[in-house]
């Protein structure tokens, strides 16, 4: 049934073996820098390469400050520290990403509210948010209150699904007005850019993710980015367990988190953003071999949302009804192509089938619908 689009994809990638979804590229100088790390001995949490990851990651993506950490997760759980989010506040995000966004806001005791996407983005609606907010929240001060669980509404974390920015200008108005603090999960969109400005930089917080599936990665990695110098130094000390700066001295003046990012993984990380503009054009290409392939006929091809520019990240076709999904999914990877569903909406994991949420008909469409089908860069 899907032979044609199958053999299509193989061809693309050349190779008689499984072709996985996104495979990392170590092209560049990784074995490089990794045995200069380890000759230099500082393979731990300081080193040259942490600092010079943090400026490179700064310089690509316009913001003043980087902060590298462990993971995308720990990064995500500093950010609504940084926001302030406590024991039973409320977290705005999306049903449709992955688990790590909704862990991090359950690590502070909140508690996600749940607000569907776009149609066009596949990340938050600003007219969902707005519409959400005006009917169930007043602000009180400097706080929304939720008036049907009489929580704050803290913080609010869209994600740029799949590398596609959602439509964060409109967001960030919204939250500005109703005092909400803006985080963006960039985990999946570094190289992607609303209106030319770089996916993250736009909220008050963003954070990236280098685990080993992403555009570029550290082996497990991320990173926290912001315009705000005392955002960023409050995050350098809290993923530092909070250790006063001394010479010889263990003072520590909160509890803190070990949650740096080892010198060893960003040396990896600083060949890898060697290769990233390469990588980006090449997935770019990748994209519009996929568009002109499946141009407007089902399975219909994801295109980049209006005012963007994605960095492709992972490529998204969509299926007739969710009978043609799973007979696609099968098809495909009994014949050795890796093709994913998205997530299993939030709302539906039995951590978070109690949160609060606005219908989600959009989300629920592509989760019936969106399949992710094979993106590695591809080496010509
Ligand atoms: C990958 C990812 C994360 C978490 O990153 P890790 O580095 O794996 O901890 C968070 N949010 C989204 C949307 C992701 O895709």
């Amino acid at each position: 049934m899907y032979e044609e689009t199958i053999n299509f994809i193989r061809s693309i990638y050349n190779s008689e073996d499984v072709i996985p979804l996104n495979e990392p590229q170590f092209i560049g100088n990784e074995k490089k820098y990794l045995n200069e790390c380890i000759d230099s001995t500082y393979v731990s949490s300081s080193g040259i390469f942490i600092d010079k990851l943090e400026r490179n990651i700064a310089n690509f993506t316009g913001a003043k400050y980087a902060v590298a950490t462990t993971n995308g997760t720990s990064a995500l759980h500093i950010a609504l520290l940084l926001a302030n989010v406590t024991k039973n506040d409320e977290v705005i995000s999306q049903p449709l990403t992955f688990v790590a966004t909704c862990n991090a806001i359950s690590y502070c005791g909140a508690h996600p509210v749940f607000i569907d996407v776009d149609k066009d983005t596949m990340g938050l609606s600003p007219n969902a948010l707005q519409k959400f907010l005006e009917e169930n929240t007043t602000v009180e001060g400097q706080q929304c209150i939720n008036n049907i669980t009489g929580r704050v509404i803290k913080s609010c974390i869209p994600m740029h699904s799949f590398g596609h920015p959602c439509r964060i200008d409109e967001i960030k108005e919204i939250c500005d007005e109703y005092k909400i603090i803006l985080i963006e999960d960039a985990a999946e969109s570094l190289g992607s850019f609303f209106n030319g400005k770089h996916t993250g930089t736009i909220g008050q917080i963003g954070v990236i993710s280098f685990n080993g599936n992403k555009i570029i990665t550290s082996g497990g990695g991320g990173c926290i980015i912001t315009n705000d110098a005392i955002l960023a130094k409050r995050a350098k000390h809290m993923i530092t367990t909070a250790k006063v700066p001394h010479k010889w001295e263990y003072n520590h003046d909160m509890i803190g988190y070990n949650y740096r990012m080892p010198n060893l993984n960003a040396a990896l990380l600083v060949a890898q953003m060697e290769n990233l503009k390469s990588f980006l054009s090449n997935k770019r290409k990748l994209a519009i071999i996929y568009r002109d392939f499946f141009s407007d006929k089902v399975p219909f091809f994801f295109e980049e949302p209006a005012q963007s520019k994605s960095n492709y990240w992972l490529n998204i076709i969509l299926l007739e009804d969710l009978k043609q999904r799973d007979l696609f999914l099968d098809e495909a990877n009994s014949k050795g192509l890796m093709a994913r569903p998205i997530w299993t909406l939030m709302n539906k994991l039995p951590m978070f089938k109690n949160s609060h949420n606005d219908g989600l008909v959009n989300a629920r469409w592509f989760e019936e619908h969106a399949v992710n089908i094979p993106s590695s860069v591809v080496i010509s």
